[in-house]
């Protein structure tokens, strides 16, 4: 059989096709073949009719639509953006070569992708369609009133749509312009702002101004990718189809779905009505980190609650690294033996990865830190000053606490944002489906996700996004181009654990709890370098390396090579 190059996740060209052929596509996931060779051009050459019944016994729609080389009419480019259109599944386009269907697919896409961007593609596939530039030029100039526009009427339509233009929606564009200059990529993001998240901890411990964490969003857009200012709404992965809030549609030829997590404050009843006064705050936003160093300069005495909801949950050591500057504080001005500090933690233990819970335990120890494991918050009542929490014990059986508190830092629990999680992309807990090595959705070959709101099990943090983002860049280009992922994933996260001013245990670690420290010392000592990494350079890295597609340090693994196999889940 001759070997199919595939141009997007649903259109793939090949050279004359033979009817034993039909078989192993049907295997392989095509659903509609379309012959663009007319009979009798060369001795040999099977009929249209015999490859017709082949492919109905096989159960592939079969289509005739023969073109002559040098001579495709309007009414052969309509005709052939009619059969895509109306598929039911990937299409393989066939002729001599395959340089006809090439470029059919590409005069019947020229509305809706850029001149460059097709003739990359069907130059990535192995056919050079330089020739067609002129009339490539000519319909994308005339896109917005060609009649031969996309069908259903105007939907803007690019080579990849980014949902979400956080951490790792910037890094990501950037990291594929970086790639391939000439990408149409539009980021959809409603918020002016982009925030560095990790700062908080420090805003919270008054060790890092507010500001610092924010900026606006179009300096952190990468030029070269378009802003889209709205929120995405609904996904249609058989369409290539995103649509918006405003009820607007977008098309893409890849998909990278990364809008982050919902923090449920509504979750813990009371909690939002109190948020911000009544001595009860939270690191986990950008308003509130200030308000969570004025209570711990306030504190002299009494009782401060930490709290750490079930996981999972964006850095994991967050919750941690706010009782210990905290603790720091108190201690260093002489109050912290009059202050009771408890950790009331969901979960059943300190920190996820073994290796690091002895350097926290001196530290627990260090400034008297109960720790009560098993400990949900479950309601707030700001003015009493009073939080219950439910306990749950060995035997799972659930009883109700309450505990006064002087000061309360809450982290919410955490989910998947409702319009993924009701969406066809979602696992069964609603995160966003994807292969852990390869970030690739499970059923949607040509969808990607990185960052919080992936399905991988890793730690959910921006480090992990720095080394995510490369990765998915690589892999869309690749699928892009008719080919497999080529680079993987080993799930690397990253939580700077601040265990004192000064002290940071720098906790590197991938899928299953494997240590991948980036310099040679034993990472579980806690150490001032690292604490310069945390303050000082990793803002920097974060906005002008990463957001930047520098990927310092973050080379993407490449998988083996193996043979490439058309198909949805290719
Ligand atoms: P985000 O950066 O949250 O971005 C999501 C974006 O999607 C947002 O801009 C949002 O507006 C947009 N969006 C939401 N809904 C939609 C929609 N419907 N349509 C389109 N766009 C949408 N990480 C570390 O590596 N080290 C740390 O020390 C660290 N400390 C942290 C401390 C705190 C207090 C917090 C809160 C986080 C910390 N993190 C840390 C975690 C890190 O900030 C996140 O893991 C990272 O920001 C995830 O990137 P993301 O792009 O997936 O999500």
């Amino acid at each position: 059989m001759k070997t199919s190059k595939r141009l997007t996740s649903s259109v793939s060209v090949s050279g004359q096709l033979e009817a034993a052929d039909l078989q192993a596509l049907a295997a392989a996931g095509f659903r509609c073949v379309i012959n663009n060779r007319p009979d009798n051009e060369a001795e040999g050459q099977p009929d249209s009719a015999r490859l017709n019944a082949a492919a109905r016994e096989v159960g592939l729609d079969y289509h005739h639509l023969p073109v002559t080389p040098g001579q495709i009419t309007e009414a052969q480019v309509a005709a052939f953006r009619e059969l895509l259109a109306g598929a039911a599944g990937p299409v393989l386009a066939f002729c001599r070569t395959g340089t006809r269907s090439a470029t059919l697919w590409a005069l019947a896409e020229a509305q809706r992708i850029a001149p460059d961007s097709l003739l990359a593609t069907a130059h990535d596939a192995g056919y050079d369609l330089s020739s067609s530039r002129p009339q490539l030029e000519q319909r994308w100039q005339h896109r917005d009133n060609s009649p031969g526009g996309p069908p259903g009427g105007h939907r803007p339509s690019y080579d990849v749509v980014v949902v979400g233009g956080g951490a790792a929606g910037c890094a990501v564009a950037a990291s594929l312009l970086k790639r391939r200059a000439t990408l149409q990529i539009a980021i959809v993001e409603p918020s002016e702002e982009h925030f560095y998240q990790p700062g908080w901890t420090l805003v919270g411990a008054g060790e890092f101004r507010q500001e610092r964490t924010r900026r606006p969003m179009a300096r952190c857009i990468p030029s070269g990718a378009h802003w889209i200012r709205g929120r995405a709404a609904a996904f249609d992965p058989t369409r290539q189809q995103v649509t918006l809030e405003d009820g607007s549609q977008l098309g893409y030829s890849a998909l990278i779905v990364c809008p982050g997590l919902t923090l449920d404050w509504d979750a813990i009843d009371g909690l939002a009505a109190t948020l911000g006064k009544n001595g009860v705050t939270s690191n986990y936003r950008f308003d509130l980190a200030p308000y969570t160093w004025e209570l711990v300069r306030q504190l002299k005495r009494g009782r401060a609650l930490f709290t750490q909801p079930p996981m999972p949950i964006k850095c994991a050591g967050a919750p941690q690294k706010a009782m210990y500057l905290s603790c720091d504080h108190w201690r260093r001005s002489g109050v912290l033996n009059d202050i009771q500090v408890d950790f009331c933690n969901a979960g059943a233990v300190l920190f996820g990865v073994a290796d690091f819970v002895p350097p926290l335990m001196k530290y627990v120890e260090r400034y008297g830190i109960h720790l009560d494991f098993g400990n949900t918050l479950v309601a707030v009542d700001g003015p009493a000053r009073q939080a219950r929490f439910k306990l749950l014990d060995a035997d799972g059986n659930a009883t109700i606490v309450e505990r006064e508190f002087d000061m309360l830092h809450v982290v919410p629990p955490q989910r998947a944002p409702d319009f993924i999680r009701d969406s066809p992309l979602a696992n069964a807990e609603g995160w966003v489906d994807v292969d852990p090595e390869t970030l690739r959705h499970h059923r949607f070959g040509d969808i990607f996700s990185l960052g919080d709101a992936c399905s991988a099990p890793n730690a959910k943090t921006a480090a992990a996004v720095r080394k995510q983002a490369p990765i998915v860049a690589e892999n869309v280009l690749s699928v892009l181009g008719g080919h497999r992922p080529r680079a993987g994933y080993d799930g690397y996260g990253s939580c700077p654990l601040i265990v004192e001013r000064g002290k940071v245990v720098l906790a590197e670690f991938g899928y299953g709890g494997k240590l991948l420290p980036t310099f040679p010392l034993d990472p579980t000592v806690p150490r001032w370098v690292n604490w310069h990494l945390k303050k000082t350079w990793m803002p920097m890295i974060y906005f002008d390396l990463m957001l930047k597609g520098h990927e310092w340090l973050a080379k993407p693994r490449q998988l083996p090579v193996g043979a490439d196999t058309p198909g949805v889940n290719q």
